[in-house]
């Protein structure tokens, strides 16, 4: 189908048959779900709990159970040490993708196949066609920040990689992306280049090359957006002595690197010239991006849940260039299409495609909900607008009822189909008695706190957060990395304000009695969260799936060690005394 993309392609058709789509989501989540049964009913994952040929809902969900990536980790062991019988998919997967592990410390492995790409470029072609009737693109390019990570076999001799790498390196990426006049700048040498920071220059050096064709500024996560712009605040002297002279610098050391380069760099002193006044020009580099792409239509990449840290800063570099957040998605499976580009990032949705997976959804009412051993997961149209579900994905790349982890909010439909929120990971960061904190509570009070270093001009770089259990009783730690340096009385009140920010009666009931200790705050050197992200592309992650963890365990002892060996100072609260 996608041999023809580059002369058929057209937007409007992806619209009308999303439209189509959407308005008979009921019938095509039933019909999905037959697809998916009726190709894989014979696997042995799906013929151990007896569907014998059923291929209806409720069979589905009275034999199969909800499973988590624990209950899977056999039979993909399976699969990554070589046995290609039909474990979990009717066709042998071929490839594996290995997800970040920044959370838990060390990476999953999940089945990768076509399906999966072919739902992907779904996924993409339909966001894109909605963009385009806000911000048409012309022939151009993209200057993306996409990183491989390194490729490595099983063993059982499949190729393991993140799967955003397996995503650029499928054939189809490469049409998509040019059907969507969103190619890349940059080489794939440069993509799938052993070493990332070498890497990234070469992205903003390729990108400034191509500054005029430049008409779209991605990655898939927008840390790695803010990563490459901080980054070109060091280096852009250099870059615009490389573009000055037509010679590379030898910082960047691969030769596969440097030969691809070297076919594009030629001396050019009046675009080296005019980046350098472009870039002396600027106050606090504030927009940068438009200033060095005067063609850009907008900025895109996810920017919602642990990314929505990094939409300020990426407001600052973009100034009144719109900022869209891209889709919903994880390593096991596409969700949603954000098919409202006009919202801005904090409120972005997503529309669930009903024919890439089965979607079911437990309701999460009240906390008791988060802690039942029997959750009562709904269909995809029976969910209630304004309610809070955890997702769970049945798709063809051998997931049935996958607990992704996920917790999502309805805000409408779309057609039939859901457009969810994303709201944060399900499980409890921040729990010592009978407080439970999530991902999103701490978002929020940390926003609360940083509004206090704004009077100072300072913002949070970066924060995580750890329960810690060794003093008696336990208390909350948050780590933060800021931008500069705040005075103590400025810090003390933050400390304060992060303790009373977190407005759960069990922890505020726990604080009053002294059942949980005073909050800490430990505020980290600057790079701290670089030290990270390098430990976390040590263990075979890309800086692409990056995602901050915002709670370290002291299972995850290294990235522990690592923060706190860069505590530079530390806080308790007194809001409770
Ligand atoms: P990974 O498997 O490394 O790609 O991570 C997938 C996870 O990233 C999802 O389960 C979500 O928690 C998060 N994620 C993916 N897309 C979004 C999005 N659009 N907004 C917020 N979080 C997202």
């Amino acid at each position: 189908m996608l041999e023809k993309m580059e002369a058929i392609f057209d937007p409007e058709r992806v619209i009308e048959e999303f439209e189509a789509m959407t308005k008979d989501a009921g019938r095509l989540q039933k019909e999905t779900l037959r697809k998916i049964l009726e190709q894989n009913g014979k696997t042995e994952y799906l013929q151990k709990w007896g569907l014998d040929g059923k291929t209806d809902p409720l069979s589905f969900t009275r034999c199969v159970p909800l499973v988590s990536h624990d209950d899977l980790e056999p039979y993909i062991r399976r699969i990554v040490e070589g046995d290609d019988s039909p474990i979990l998919t009717k066709n042998p997967i071929k490839t594996i993708s290995l997800s970040s592990g920044t959370t838990q410390g060390k990476p999953k492995f999940i089945p990768f196949n076509d399906e999966l790409v072919e739902s992907t470029m779904q996924i993409f072609t339909t966001s894109y066609a909605f963009r385009n009737r806000l911000f048409p693109l012309r022939n151009g390019k993209a200057l993306q920040f996409i990183y491989g990570s390194k490729q490595f076999q099983t063993q059982g001799g499949l190729a393991a990689g993140t799967a955003t790498t397996n995503v650029f390196r499928s054939p189809q990426f490469h049409k998509t992306m040019k059907a969507i006049h969103a190619l890349c700048c940059s080489p794939d040498e440069v993509i799938f280049g052993p070493d990332f920071q070498q890497s990234l220059y070469c992205h903003l050096l390729c990108g400034l090359i191509y500054r005029y064709d430049v008409q779209v500024v991605s990655s898939t996560f927008a840390h790695s957006i803010v990563h490459a712009f901080k980054t070109f605040e060091q280096v852009w002297e250099e870059i615009c002595a490389d573009i000055r002279d037509g010679v590379l610098t030898s910082r960047v050391t691969d030769p596969t690197i440097r030969t691809a380069i070297a076919k594009l760099l030629k001396p050019n002193p009046e675009l080296a010239s005019l980046i350098h006044d472009v870039c002396s020009g600027l106050s606090n580099w504030y927009g940068l991006i438009p200033a060095l792409f005067p063609n850009a239509k907008y900025i895109y990449g996810i920017m919602t849940g642990s990314m929505e840290l990094y939409v300020n800063k990426l407001r600052h570099y973009a100034a009144d260039l719109p900022l869209l957040s891209a889709d919903y998605g994880s390593s096991e499976g596409w969700i949603g299409a954000n098919v409202n580009p006009c919202l801005p990032p904090e409120s972005a949705t997503f529309a669930v495609l009903p024919n890439i997976g089965y979607f079911e959804f437990i309701p999460l009412k009240d906390i008791s909900d988060f802690v039942s051993s029997e959750p009562k997961p709904v269909g995809m149209t029976e969910v209630n607008v304004g309610e809070e579900y955890e997702i769970i994905v049945t798709n063809f790349a051998g997931m049935y009822r996958y607990r992704l982890g996920d917790v999502v909010k309805v805000m409408g439909f779309h057609n039939a189909t859901p457009e969810l929120q994303f709201v944060c990971r399900r499980n409890l960061l921040l729990n010592i008695n009978i407080d439970k904190n999530t991902e999103k509570d701490l978002q929020l009070s940390v926003q609360t706190a940083e509004k206090l270093l704004a009077a100072e001009k300072l913002e949070v770089v970066d924060f995580t957060s750890h329960v810690d259990l060794s003093t008696e009783p336990g208390h909350y730690v948050i780590f933060w990395e800021m931008s500069g340096e705040a005075n103590d009385e400025v810090l003390k009140e933050c400390c304060n304000c992060l303790d009373r920010s977190f407005v759960d009666a069990g922890y505020m009931g726990s604080r009053k009695v002294k059942t949980i200790g005073p909050l800490e705050l430990r505020v980290l050197r600057r790079g701290t969260f670089h030290e990270i992200l390098d430990h976390f592309i040590a263990m075979g992650g890309a800086l692409s799936q990056f995602k901050t963890p915002r709670s370290v365990s002291s299972k995850n002892s290294k990235v522990l060690q690592i923060l706190c060996n860069n505590v530079v100072k530390s806080y308790l609260s007194t809001a409770y005394d």
